[in-house]
Parts: structure tokens; sequence; C-alpha cells
């Protein structure tokens, strides 16, 4: 069942439900209140009449000659100063429930209980002979220590039933129309609010991943709907960057593994078109050795960054002193340092306890520390320190080497950058691991991510350059497990 048929049936159902309860409850009210007013009407009528009653002497000839009711009343030793309303029946009986007067109005009349209450008024229900339904009111009274008697005054109802009736009708006619009316109404609503999600998802079906680069642009009012339409271009945007990412990345690997090969085919085919001295193919294997070494490093750095964009480098942590980690990694580059003719400072408190990845940190210590020798010239200096700053340690390495200028350092941190692609690779020493391919910093940067640590550099051309990377002492409670 579809969402516009499902709101359609509760709007409908839930309206029945409304108009249900109101119905009865008019109906109810309106009953009542008539009733009620039936019922004061009666009382009112009997008031009058036991306020109009006279009793008399049996012999007396006052006579009320012009008024048939009131002869009636004399008759009987009564006088009747009142005359009930049009369509107000009334008798009297004395207390002993025998009839003192009686216009006739209740012949054949049908009681449900027959026997007159002597000493409390009572209302109930009656029919008359011809079915007409009345209301009767029966109440006993006593007039000036002279005589008492009951009187029952009644007054039909059939035009409360008929009020109830047209009710009735109006409620059976105007209901079913209304129900009808607004369900056609909801109807037309529900489909004019979800319409733009069926261009929504029309427009999405059509997109695949060969045409990230289309969108919605569906320009609608920031509601909900316009919100899920913007957040699907937003999305999409992502995905078309994350796609154009990749190829990047693919399309550079590419290029960076085949400059080697070249190099490495290059020499191989002009050693082997004639025969040579040993000495010559020593060279050629030496340079063999040294081109698959890159080779090697530049798959190893394309395997650690493949891994780490899958989720699939998670942190071995232990507990162990950052700073041995550090002056034993550092002390690897010595002899590097040392043929660049590079002094290594390593600067370094005797124990700085962190709970961290020892092997993912080694590898982030060695390549800035060899980049530091790298990109520096013979007789510039190269400081490794590192402290505790509140629940951080910091590690700082530092350089006095020619710099990086300004416009390189927002890129500095991206995969395949280099600030001199040539000297990037002419500089790589094979014994650091490091490619020259550009990805040691983004390496750097994703370590110090996965370690929910932050990585700055500051840098200024011919003065040299500084990275501070900042490590939680104790990683993140969810990083533990
Ligand atoms: P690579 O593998 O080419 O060394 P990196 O990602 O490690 O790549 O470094 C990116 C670029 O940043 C290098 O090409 C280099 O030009 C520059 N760079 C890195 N460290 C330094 C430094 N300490 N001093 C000057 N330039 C640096």
């Amino acid at each position: 069942m579809n969402i516009r048929l499902r709101l359609t049936l509760w709007y409908t159902a839930i309206l029945f439900i409304i108009l249900l309860i109101f119905s009865v409850s008019l109906y109810v009210a309106l009953e009542s209140t008539l009733f009620v007013s039936l019922d004061t009407h009666l009382q009112q009528e009997a008031a009058q009449v036991i306020g109009g009653l006279e009793f008399i002497g049996r012999e007396s000839d006052d006579k009320y000659d012009d008024d048939e009711v009131a002869a009636a009343l004399t008759v009987s030793g009564l006088r009747l100063r009142y005359v009930p309303e049009e369509g107000v029946l009334w008798r009297i009986f004395d207390r002993n429930g025998q009839v003192l007067v009686d216009p006739g109005y209740f012949k054949d009349a049908i009681f449900r209980n027959d026997a007159l209450p002597t000493d409390y008024a009572r209302l109930e229900y009656a029919t008359l002979a011809d079915n007409v339904p009345v209301k009767v009111y029966t109440v006993p009274f006593v007039i000036e220590g002279r005589g008492a008697g009951i009187v029952q005054i009644a007054e039909s109802y059939h035009h409360i039933q008929q009020v109830q009736q047209l009710l009735v009708f109006l409620l059976a006619i105007g209901i079913p129309f209304t129900i009808l009316a607004t369900t056609a109404g909801g109807w037309f609503l529900a489909t004019h609010a979800l319409q733009p999600i069926d261009r929504i998802t029309s427009a999405a079906r059509q997109i695949s991943a060969s045409d990230l680069n289309r969108r919605l642009n569906m320009n609608l009012p920031n509601d909900e709907i316009g919100r899920l339409a913007t957040t699907f271009d937003d999305m999409l945007a992502r995905l078309e960057a994350g796609f154009d990412q990749q190829k990047r990345f693919i399309a550079d690997a590419s290029h960076e593994m085949r400059t080697p090969l070249t190099i490495l085919k290059g020499e191989v085919d002009v050693t082997l078109n004639r025969p040579r001295t040993a000495a010559t193919y020593r060279e050629t294997l030496e340079l063999v050795d040294e081109t698959t070494n890159q080779l090697i490093a530049l798959v190893e750095e394309l395997f650690l960054l493949a891994r780490a964009d899958n989720q699939q480098l998670p942190l071995q942590l232990t507990r162990f002193n950052l700073a041995e980690l550090i002056s034993r990694a550092a002390s690897r580059l010595v002899a590097q340092a040392e043929k660049r003719n590079v002094a290594l400072h390593i600067d370094i408190p005797p124990a700085l306890p962190i709970v961290a990845d020892a092997d993912k940190l080694t590898r982030l210590v060695l390549n800035l520390v060899s980049n530091a020798i790298k990109y520096t010239r013979p007789g510039d200096d190269v400081t490794v320190s590192v402290a505790a700053e509140g629940r951080f340690a910091t590690l700082t390495i530092a350089d006095t080497g020619p710099g990086i200028p300004a416009e390189h350092l927002a890129h500095l941190f991206d995969r395949f950058y280099r600030v001199d692609k040539a000297r990037s690779r002419s500089a790589s020493v094979t014994d650091t691991n490091s490619s020259g391919a550009g990805l040691g910093l983004s390496i750097v940067k994703r370590l110090v991510d996965l370690h929910n640590g932050r990585i700055d550099v500051a840098s200024e051309v011919g003065q040299g350059t500084t990275f501070v990377v900042w490590l939680p002492l104790q990683p993140p409670a969810d990083d533990t497990g």
C-alpha cells in the first residue's frame, strides 16, 4: 500500500471517529436539553395549577359558568383559578388516589407504573390512547390546611422526537458527504505533497556512477522534502568528489609506477643489446635494485593508504615509552643524516609513557625525520624533540633547511603532492622506505588522524620548516577496545 493511500485512509478513519463522537454528543446534549426544558415546563404548570386551586363547599353556587374547566372543578368542591396552557394535560386526585377532577385527557393512557406517589413528585413516560407519547409529572400537594391531593400534568414530547429524527437524518446525510469530500481533499493534498518525492525518485533513478556530476536541482521550498532533495544533491557532490579522488589516485599511482618501470625497462634493454663487462652488468643490476626498492616502497605506501581508506588499519594499542621509541627511530636515520652532512639533534626526556600504536608511530617519526634530512642542505640542522603538554605529547621536528613556499603548505598532506617533483625523487633514499612519490606526508596525516591527534606545519623560505604533532597520551575510550 503506498503512502498516499495509507495517509488518506488514516485521515478518513480519524475524521470518521471524530464525526461519530461529535454526532453522538450532539444527539445526547440536544435530547437532554429538550427534555430538561419539557420537565421544567411541566413543573411550572403543576405549580400554577396547585397555586390556582381553592377548596370550596360542595353546596357553593359560586360557579364559573363561562369556563368549562372551572365548572368541572366546582362540581368536585374545588375551584381552579388557573387555566393550564394549551396542550397541557392534567387531572387531580385526592390524597387516596380517587379522581377529583378529570377533564378526560388520560382516557386509556398506558402508564408503566399505575400506583400514584403520595409523598414525592414523579416524572415518567406514558402513552396516550392515540399513541401520543407524553411525559407525565405527578406531584402531591396540600392547601391552606384544608385539603390535599395529587396533581398530574402531562405534555406530549412528540416534537422532541421529531427534532431528534431530523438531526439523525441530517447527520446521516452530512457525515458520508463530509467524509467523501474530505477523503477526496486528503487524497488531493497527499498527492500534491508527495509529488516531489516521485520526481526525486525518478531523477535519482536516472543518475548512475558515470554521471555523478548531475544534480536534482529541484528548487523546492525549504521543507522536509526540499531538504531531502538538497541532502541528496549534497550526497551526490560528496560521492562525485570521492569518485574523482579515487580516479585521480589510480591515475597518479599508475603514473608513479610507470616512471620507475620505464627506467628499469630502458636500463635492461640498453644493457642487453650487446655483450657488456661484468662491471657494467653490476652497475645495471644496482640500478635495477634501487629502482625495484623504490617500486616496492611505492606499492607498500599505496597498500597502506588503501587499507586506511577501507578502515582496515586498526590501532594496535600498547603502553610504551614514547621517548625511547623516538630515540630508536631517529637513530636509524643517523647514518642517512651523516651521509648528507646534516646534524641530527635528538632532545627527549628520559621517559614519556603513552598508550598508542608503536609501529604506526615509528612509521610517522621515520617519515617526518627522513623528510627533514632529505629536504635540507648539507650543514643544516634537524632537531627532534618531544614533551608532554597536558593530555598530549607534542613531537616537534624542526629543520633549518630551505623551507616550503607558503602556497604549498595547504596541499602538503595531499596524496602525491610534491613541492619539487624532481627533487623529491632524487632525494628519496631507499633505506627510509620512502618512494618519493609525495605520499609520505599523507600517510603521516592518516596515522595522526587514527590516533585522534593533530599535525601542524610552519615554514619560512630560507629559514626552515617545523612539523608539530599532538598525540593524546591516552586514546579515547572507544579506541581501546
Ligand atoms: P615525498 O615522498 O615526496 O617526500 P612527502 O609527502 O613526504 O612526499 O612530502 C611532500 C613534499 O613536501 C615533498 O615533496 C617536499 O617537497 C615537501 N617537504 C616535506 N618535508 C619537508 C621539509 N622538512 N622541508 C622542506 N620541504 C619538505
